[in-house]
């Protein structure tokens, strides 16, 4: 089963998911706000700026490649309803 895009996640190092949003604005704040999160070491150590940013990193490459695949899947869409 397919999960619904509206439901797609992208999953911290630190086991929190971060819900894919189609707004790159409220999804960018969205990761600050969980990047600040370690940085204050409310979940924990706090992180360098530096383990902020491989964090930060790692959830934009995960962000792309859920982007990257519901574009092919919009692409599809496009040539059946040819
Ligand atoms: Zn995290």
């Amino acid at each position: 089963m397919k999960t619904p895009k509206s439901m797609m996640k992208v999953r911290c190092e630190c086991g929190a998911e971060i819900l894919l949003l189609p707004d790159v604005k409220e999804m960018s704040s969205a990761i600050e706000v969980h990047i600040a999160l370690h940085l204050e070491g409310v979940l924990g150590q706090p992180c360098t700026a530096e383990e902020a940013d491989r964090l930060r990193d790692e959830l934009i490459i995960q962000i792309f490649r859920l982007a990257g695949e519901s574009e092919e899947e919009k692409e599809e869409e496009e040539e059946e309803s040819k």
